[in-house]
């Protein structure tokens, strides 16, 4: 049997008590605080005199920090939180130098907050399922699913619906799936969710539509209210919790269908778009459309890794539309409201999508065979939007769309 070990995250809804989500609201506030006082002393210091302040540098400077009178208040949470708070800054640094991701932004009160102990700052009992964190005390967790290995690192979350989640990281060894021979390119739309190369069309879930238009009715009510107002913040919630609904549908729907995918096939072709680009648009089916398709590219990515099976990813510049699949002649230009088109050159009758797949299915791609501990991939070329943004931009705009 073929095993394989892989680093995996698991997340289950935990309920605090009064005296946990007070002493939470601490914590979130202190790694806020510290990553964004960090951000700013190493933006400033670039800006003014083009020094770079490292990690350990910020690491030490916190420790005078909490011996000033002025906010003596970091020591009264668990010290774990807000020191991995500086190391998220510095990976979030990594991921701008190595033109994965945008620069790093300031954290707000409203959005997702955060905070991560690593195993000095928790104790995990397997038998009883016990969590208890430093600070915080034993946590009320819904077990929603196994595992079998110990967490390495435990993250609290607490939504902007207020919703609170835990995620554990674990290394656990899954079985990898038999081998069917099989290969399949996949064309995500936002008509259709999908289009393989056999054909299949996998429609869009249904429940999307009505709660579309039922967020962009908020939204509109939001708009009219007076912002910080009580009103306003009411407002925020309820869309708030609506976005974690349409998320969650949407995350269980491509849960099913990629889970479906790596069952049958051996190796998935997909398009190597550039997610982060696109959810630049303001059109709110499009940009959920958008997340949609981050999370597809994830999912893909992690569970053909999970079960020996690869992903192909093929050029973001490959005419995946416009070849023929049938004879390979590239059509000069294809409207994107063309659904259906008739090759000029052998007169094969296309039906946009499933060319396109067919395509993706037979397209020489980068092959990245999944392999276990392998290091994040760099990217092909950066994002042009990441290249434009100053260092004068910084935390001017948040982000458009959060998952
Ligand atoms: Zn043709």
């Amino acid at each position: 049997m073929y095993t394989i070990n892989v680093k995996t995250r698991y997340r289950f809804r935990f309920y605090p008590t009064d005296a946990q989500a007070g002493e939470l609201a601490r914590v979130f506030g202190c790694c806020r605080y510290v990553y964004n006082w960090a951000l700013r002393l190493r933006s400033d210091a670039w800006r003014t005199e083009q020094k770079r302040i490292s990690y350990s540098d910020t690491s030490t400077m916190l420790t005078t920090l909490k011996q000033q009178e002025a906010t003596t208040w970091l020591t009264e949470v668990s010290c774990v939180p807000t020191q991995q708070a500086l190391r998220h800054l510095q990976t979030a640094f990594l991921n701008f130098w190595a033109k994965r991701g945008r620069y790093p932004s300031f954290k707000k009160k409203r959005n997702r907050q955060s905070a991560e102990y690593t195993r000095s700052a928790f104790k995990w009992d397997s038998i009883n399922k016990n969590l208890v964190l430093s600070g915080l005390g034993r946590l009320d967790i819904r077990w929603s699913r196994e595992f079998k290995s110990a967490p390495t690192t435990v993250t609290i979350i607490k939504e902007p619906s207020g919703r609170y989640y835990i995620t554990l990281c674990l290394d656990e060894v899954f079985e990898k799936l038999p081998k069917t021979e099989k290969t399949v390119g996949v064309d995500l739309g936002v008509n259709r969710l999908a289009t393989l190369s056999n054909g299949e069309r996998i429609a869009n879930p249904r429940y999307l539509g009505g709660n579309l238009s039922k967020l962009a009715r908020l939204q509109r009510v939001l708009a009219r209210r007076k912002k910080g107002s009580g009103r306003w913040q009411r407002q925020r919630v309820k869309i708030a919790r609506l976005h974690e609904h349409v998320g969650n549908c949407r995350r269980d729907t491509l849960n099913k269908f990629t889970t479906d995918l790596v069952r049958r096939f051996d190796v998935i072709g997909i398009e190597d778009l550039n997610v982060r680009g696109m959810t630049a648009n303001h059109c709110l089916a499009r940009a959920i459309n958008d997340v949609g398709m981050g999370m597809f590219r994830g999912m893909v990515d992690y569970k053909c890794e999970r079960y020996g099976k690869t992903v192909k990813l093929v050029d973001r510049f490959f005419p995946s539309s416009k070849l023929c699949s049938a004879c390979g002649h590239v059509v000069e230009s294809l409207p994107l409201d063309t659904r259906e088109w008739d090759c000029p050159k052998c007169g094969a009758h296309h039906d946009r999508d499933e060319n396109a797949a067919k395509n993706l299915n037979m397209a020489e791609g980068h092959s990245v065979t999944a392999r276990g501990g392998e290091v994040r991939r760099q990217r092909a070329s950066a994002p042009r939007r990441t290249l434009r943004r100053s260092v004068n931009q910084l935390g001017a705009d948040c982000a458009l769309v959060h998952d």
